[in-house]
């Protein structure tokens, strides 16, 4: 027997059917699937370097029999892309995007679709019900087309309209219900139960779990080809955080599977601590876990506007991550919306990702434990980027993301006259006139110093940003522009920022420029003295990220 079905309650070991719901013999709805781990341990790591990096590659540590190639769309097999810009932003060395926009129907979920549409096709199942926030659905119904399943998507009214269009136009059934996420899970499991139909579980199903656990096996592989194989006689490099924003917590759930599983068959040393993020306005398990419950109560009337993560009765997957983060020193935290939308602005600019408001929430929480001394510099952290589905919904963006130009209407009977002058698409395009963004100048002699400080401050907000290299240049541009803001750095060739300074104050017509002062290095008494009165705010390079230095910029600009 390849693999078999072990309660996790009971320690009952049975075989796999996918419509065999519960342990026959104390009725738990908790199974996981193990595996011959001994003879798997032995070959793996070697048969790995034929296969073709997506999920199917550990093939052996999955409950399918014989994959099917014809369902496959390149799922799993994410890049792990390193986070320069935001490991200089948060003076870390080694933060990790794991990619998983880039699954076929671009979110994670299509891990869990992948494995149990395979699984469902192999028992030949047809129809199926699932009750989603919207990803679950788009990427079940992604793969049940292909397996010619019929889907059955419960969804919530708030589940954004371009997502249930999404999911319609894969030829899913979509059930839209007005109330909340855990009610509409409710209304699909009777559905399912009257008609007799396979009903997906969330994190109870042992499909889902292991399409999941692939994560944990692909970063290791990964990390392994980034710092080379560890030095204490495993295969594999773990990384020391998994960040990831949570719902029903399938994805630690599994996630937390695969490197345990990895550890029994001595192919990694540590079990990652994982971070579990939530929305603020429906954290059932951070509220838990901060008063140290051993249970997590109901979030009734979920409040965040990120419905992909309004799950608000955790149920049994709270207890069970509870276990696994008090072993391995993880943890569950919180973040506001806001908090979500502005890391989301954060990584789009810093990082080139563009990532739904679920994912950012990863990166939120990311930001808050850097902030929080929890991750240390040298901690090698691995977020996962769950997915694309919905970008840049209006809230995101507020109003004034877009300049409209009105061209003039052509005369259509006369459509052979040029146009007279003043008129026509340039006349136009220059009356989009450069809005008057606050003007901030950065002196300092490293260019990548510069760079960085203005890219978190675009990251921020609209800034207009004049750049100057050493102290004469500076002074320079600070007389020619009168910015509303100077960041000054105090070590700087032919002129320092201390005679920087010294003539700006001298001057009436730059004296009042607020001045932040960025150093390097710890100042002496003297060297203070010297700034005193002089300047807004002083700053040690690598805290640019710290709320303090934007709502210094913030403040003094205003
Ligand atoms: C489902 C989902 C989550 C939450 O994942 P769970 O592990 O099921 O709690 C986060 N982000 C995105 C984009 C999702 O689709
Ligand atoms: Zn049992």
């Amino acid at each position: 027997m390849p693999f078999s079905i072990r309660c996790i309650d009971c320690g009952l070991i049975t075989s796999y059917h996918p419509n065999d719901l519960t342990c026959p013999n104390c009725k738990s709805q908790w199974r996981e699937a193990i595996y011959n781990y001994d003879t798997i341990a032995k070959q793996l790591p070697d048969a790995l370097n034929s296969r073709t990096f997506d999920l199917w590659r550990y093939h052996e540590l999955l409950p399918i029999h014989k994959s099917i190639p014809s369902l496959r769309m390149g799922e799993g097999g994410t890049p792990l892309i390193r986070a320069v810009n935001l490991g200089l932003m948060l003076g870390c060395n080694n933060i990790f995007i794991k990619d998983e926009r880039q699954g076929p129907s671009a979110s994670f979920k299509d891990r869990q679709a992948a494995v149990t549409i395979a699984a469902l096709k192999e028992a030949g199942i047809t129809e199926m019900v699932a009750a989603s926030t919207g990803n679950v659905a788009i990427s079940y119904s992604a793969f049940a087309a292909r397996a010619g399943i019929k889907l059955w998507a419960f969804v919530t009214s708030l589940v954004p309209a371009v997502k249930m269009r999404e999911i319609a136009l894969y030829g899913s059934q979509v059930i839209k219900v007005t109330g909340s996420y855990d009610q509409v899970k409710k209304i699909a499991a009777e559905f399912a139960e009257q008609r007799g139909l396979y009903h997906d579980m969330g994190a109870r199903t042992i499909t889902s779990v292991e399409g999941m656990k692939t994560i944990a096996y692909e970063i290791a592989e990964q990390l392994t080809e980034e710092f080379g194989p560890p030095t204490d006689g495993s295969r594999w490099q773990t990384p020391t955080w998994y960040i990831q924003a949570i719902s029903g917590g399938l994805g630690p759930i599994g996630v937390s599977k695969g490197f345990h599983e990895m550890q029994q068959m001595g192919l990694i040393k540590n079990i990652p601590a994982i971070a579990a993020i939530q929305a603020d306005g429906c954290a059932p398990m951070v509220h838990a876990w901060k008063q140290n419950q051993e249970e997590a109560s109901a979030v009734v009337n979920p409040k965040t506007h990120i419905e992909t993560l309004a799950t608000g009765t955790p149920g049994r997957a709270y207890p069970l991550l509870r276990k696994e983060f008090k072993a391995h020193q993880g943890l569950f935290e919180s973040v506001t919306d806001e908090e979500a939308f502005r890391a989301m602005h954060v990584l789009a600019k810093m990082e080139g990702v563009s990532a739904e408001p679920a994912s950012a929430a990863a990166f939120a929480g990311l930001f808050k434990l850097v902030r929080a001394g929890i991750i240390k510099p040298n901690d090698i952290v691995v977020v996962n980027c769950t997915g694309h589905t919905m970008p840049a919904e209006p809230l995101v963006l507020g109003s004034g993301w877009a300049r409209n130009v009105v061209l003039p209407k052509e005369d259509e009977n006369n459509a052979e006259t040029t146009p007279k002058e003043g008129e026509g698409l340039l006349a136009a395009l220059s009356r989009v006139a450069p809005d008057r963004f606050p003007r901030v100048a950065i002196a300092d002699d490293t260019p990548d110093a510069r760079r960085l400080i203005r890219r978190i401050l675009q990251s921020q907000g609209e800034y207009t940003i004049f750049e100057a290299s050493n102290g004469r240049e500076a002074l320079e541009l600070v007389n020619r522009e009168h910015p509303d803001l100077l960041i000054l750095d105090l070590m700087m060739p032919e002129m320092d920022g201390f005679a920087v300074l010294d003539a700006l104050k001298n001057n009436p017509d730059t004296m009042h420029i607020p001045v932040i002062v960025s150093t390097a290095k710890e100042l002496t008494k003297d060297e203070k003295d010297l700034l005193q009165g002089q300047i807004q705010a002083l700053m040690q390079k690598g805290d640019f990220m710290s709320d303090e230095f934007l709502e210094e910029v913030k403040s003094l600009i205003r």
